[in-house]
């Protein structure tokens, strides 16, 4: 890029431009990285430089980017149809995806409400589970539990459900009440990370067990006034990559069935094979009773999410107009056609690259070589894996913003890192190879020794 574009774009994003999760004043005097191009699993600076797109921008990035099939997708659609709405009208895209999701999502979701972002998947899961219970004849369950470290968004009833002090204390005053139970999450964040529990010994001891002990004492005491347990499936991902066993989903789904509650899985992060399942329900063979899906579901092209649904769920608003049962939700970019071609079309790669079998050689080798190359570093705790997810802790001084740190040194190594609190993880593009893999992880290695970690 002509150095004077770069210099005056730079001087208008410092003067304009108001990051997400950014405190600005990190950037007061520093350039935020000016990305010109991204290819495959990596991003170009506006100097040509190349790093690892190592968090999948985000977490949506699922094939590389700039892949043919996908803008070429993206291309067909916008000449036959740019974007219409979707009450009143239909469309082939938005018809064809629904189908396809209730067909590989797992069973008895039957029917797909579409919205533009994660957060507003978790709003219409919470208001038709509540709305549901009304209409199915027991108005009194209107609360729901979540659990301690969750993250299902930044809108105010998702904030409402959210377990992240640093991010949602502020909030309260402006949001529901809920239930919050501890994390089956292991293992337990270190002083400094985003959140530590209270009662970190009892925790520590078998976080999955006291967890659910605590999911069944509310449901004994209160079943009555609960709509349902909204939980992120096998990993709470921004809470600090805090994996649980599958065992603990399923009984999970065992105590949601006995008390009458519904299960809500936010797959808005793990779905789409990051955890080396489609879906990281399937990890414990349960279904839940509703379905948010977004980051991954277009490949990370287009900005596109869905609420799926049991026909029992259904069923509960559909009847006469005057019943007043309608679903009175919905969003201008509802069911996008763009956004929707392009899903469908990243879902016929992962047939027709047999993806998921990949991912499962590419996830034992990352597992491999975080233990090869980082296992014996003397201030790393807790490194763990799930597919193409794989973390650690970083054991620094509380007072050193350790997580800034590395994503600074990161830069001068080619990776672009991104830490939660004092939690370092990779969340890999699913079509990354094992030579990537074994690159990230050594290049990420250099990065702990230059901090002496
Ligand atoms: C990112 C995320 C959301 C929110 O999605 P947005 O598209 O950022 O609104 C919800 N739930 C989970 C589990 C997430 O990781």
């Amino acid at each position: 890029m002509d150095p004077k574009v770069k210099a005056r774009l730079l001087e208008q994003d410092r003067r304009y431009v108001w990051h997400p999760f950014t405190q600005m004043k990190d950037y007061a005097e520093r350039n935020h990285l000016l990305i010109e191009r991204a290819e495959g699993i990596y991003l170009y600076d506006a100097d040509g430089n190349a790093y690892y797109d190592t968090i999948s921008s985000w977490w949506v990035n699922v094939h590389g980017h700039a892949h043919p099939r996908l803008k070429q997708a993206i291309r067909e659609q916008v000449d036959r149809m740019d974007h219409v709405m979707f009450s009143g009208l239909t469309h082939a895209p938005g018809i064809e995806l629904a189908a396809k999701l209730v067909e590989i999502t797992p069973p008895g979701l039957s029917r797909v409400f579409y919205s533009d972002n994660g957060s507003t998947a978790v709003e219409v899961a919470l208001k038709m589970s509540f709305q549901y219970w009304k209409q199915a004849g027991k108005p009194s369950k209107k609360t729901f539990i979540y659990l301690e470290h969750s993250y299902h968004g930044d809108t105010l009833g998702a904030v409402s459900v959210g377990g992240v002090e640093q991010f949602h204390a502020l909030f309260r005053p402006l949001l529901f009440t809920a239930h919050r139970v501890p994390s089956p999450g292991a293992p337990v964040p270190l002083p400094g990370s985003f959140g530590r529990p209270a009662n970190a010994a009892e925790a520590a001891a078998d976080p999955a067990a006291h967890s659910l002990r605590a999911v069944r004492e509310l449901l004994e005491a209160s079943a009555d006034d609960i709509a349902g347990v909204i939980v992120e499936p096998m990993l709470q991902a921004a809470g600090g990559m805090l994996l649980y066993p599958a065992e603990a989903l399923r009984e999970l789904r065992e105590l949601c069935s006995q008390f009458a509650v519904h299960l809500i899985a936010d797959e808005v992060a793990v779905g789409f094979g990051r955890t080396g399942a489609m879906f990281a329900c399937a990890h414990a063979g349960v279904s839940p009773d509703l379905l948010c899906l977004s980051k991954g579901l277009t490949a990370g092209l287009m900005p596109l999410s869905v609420t799926l649904c049991t026909d029992d769920i259904y069923q509960a608003f559909y009847d006469d107009y005057e019943t007043q049962k309608t679903f009175f939700h919905g969003h201008s970019f509802t069911g996008n056609p763009l956004a929707a071609a392009v899903a469908l079309e990243s879902l016929r790669i992962f047939e027709d690259e047999g993806l998921l079998q990949h991912v499962g050689g590419a996830a034992r080798h990352l597992a491999a070589e975080m233990q090869r190359q980082l296992g014996s570093r003397p201030r790393i705790t807790g490194l763990r894996s799930l597919g193409m997810v794989g973390a650690f802790e970083l054991d620094a001084a509380p007072e050193r913003r350790i997580g800034f740190e590395a994503y600074l040194e990161g830069l001068k190594h080619g990776l672009f890192l991104r830490p939660l609190g004092n939690t370092l993880y990779f969340w890999l593009p699913l079509c990354t190879t094992q030579e990537q893999i074994s690159d990230i992880v050594t290049r990420t290695a250099a990065v702990l020794e230059r901090l002496e970690l």
